[in-house]
């Protein structure tokens, strides 16, 4: 692994390692870091670019995002779908 792909790595696991001691803001799910996301206040992804990202933008994303897992992601997408639309 080159210098690069390990820098990406590096910040993957911290992520990982943040999103899951975060936990689901909504459920507390944690048990897998791939099932957690980081969210901002409501719904738009984070965009954590590992590549690119210093390692101070990327503490800072992270501890402004809001953690949420995949499936209460979706339940929150479709309840604002339905707030707007119904
Ligand atoms: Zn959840």
């Amino acid at each position: 692994m080159n210098g690069k792909a390990r820098r990406v790595k590096q910040k993957l696991d911290f992520s990982r390692t943040f999103a899951q001691d975060a936990g689901c803001a909504r459920c507390g799910y944690n048990a897998n870091a791939v099932a957690l996301i980081f969210t901002e206040v409501k719904t738009s992804p984070v965009k954590l670019s590992y590549d690119d990202y210093g390692w101070q933008a990327i503490r800072r994303a992270a501890s402004k995002a809001r953690v949420v897992c995949l499936n209460c992601k979706e339940i929150e997408k479709h309840e604002m779908l339905k707030a707007r639309y119904a």
